[in-house]
């Protein structure tokens, strides 16, 4: 196991886990994660899965309460329960559009995965301050970073950003993943200019495999289409995502 800081409260645990690598099928899918070092925190907590190298898979993590500060004092050697893989994977990178991925906050750990497997394209990573950020601003190899403050790379959201590269590209696709605000500003962009777009949804969620409903996120509602019961009107983002296509879930 290695445990890295990689930036202010960001944090990078790399550790062997071979069994979740042979289930393994691509970016989007997350685990979930029990820290057994006390009975404080019995609840598990979902991790994207941000790379996978030989038998070892990597995640990238925000220290914001609880269990991610437990996370941070880990050291090789230390044990944590991993359930895994969960959840769909983006899909269609290769379909010769050009790709344009967006990652806000820890949104990155999902799209620093796919950027690996998608050939060309364009990450957007977006941070509060330069002290968030670990990558470089680099335009020319399509890497653009913002930051509210403006301390490195663009100032502002993802937003401004991302609506010049996809108005420089010929055929835009979108890939996002990040915080609710972000993930609804990119969704009506994204609808409003009719370009194909998945979405990455990081809901919060106690179980990870459809047991405590607690990740329930409307589907679309649809003319022509009634629908009554509870499971006609929610999808759950641990079974049925966490990657949706932005037609599919309408934030509240
Ligand atoms: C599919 C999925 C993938 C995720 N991937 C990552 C990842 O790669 N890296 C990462 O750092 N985090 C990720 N998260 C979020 C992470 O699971 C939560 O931040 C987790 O709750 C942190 O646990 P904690 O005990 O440290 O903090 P908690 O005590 O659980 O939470 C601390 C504070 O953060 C708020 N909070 C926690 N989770 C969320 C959330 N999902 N949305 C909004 N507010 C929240 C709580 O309300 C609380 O105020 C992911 C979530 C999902 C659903």
């Amino acid at each position: 196991m290695a445990n890295v800081q990689l930036a202010k409260n960001l944090w990078s645990m790399k550790f062997k886990a071979p069994e979740i690598i042979e289930e393994y099928f691509g970016a989007g899918q997350f685990i979930s994660i029990l820290v057994c070092d006390t009975w404080e925190h019995p609840l598990r907590r979902p991790m994207s899965i941000a790379d996978v190298k030989g038998d070892c898979i990597s995640i990238i993590y925000k220290t914001v309460g609880a269990v991610t500060k437990s996370l941070a004092k880990m050291h090789p050697g230390d044990s944590i329960n991993v359930l895994g893989p969960l959840g769909n994977t983006f899909t269609g990178w290769e379909d010769g559009r050009d790709s344009i991925l967006v990652g806000g906050g820890v949104g990155l750990a999902p799209m620093l995965n796919l950027h690996k497997m998608v050939k060309t394209s364009t990450i957007i990573i977006g941070a509060r301050t330069s002290e968030e950020h670990f990558l470089s601003h680099s335009p020319q190899e399509g890497i653009f970073l913002t930051t509210d403050d403006g301390s490195i790379g663009i100032r502002g959201t993802v937003i401004p950003t991302l609506e010049s590269q996809v108005m420089s590209k010929q055929n835009p696709k979108i890939f996002a993943c990040g915080p609710e605000p972000m993930l609804k500003a990119v969704q009506s962009f994204a609808l409003e200019n009719q370009i194909p777009t998945q979405l990455s949804v990081e809901s919060y969620m106690a179980c990870g495999i459809g047991i405590c409903q607690g990740c329930a996120i409307k589907k679309t509602e649809k003319e022509g289409i009634m629908r009554q019961t509870y499971h006609e009107k929610y999808d759950l983002v641990c079974v049925n995502g966490p990657v949706f296509s932005a037609e599919e879930v309408t934030f509240d």
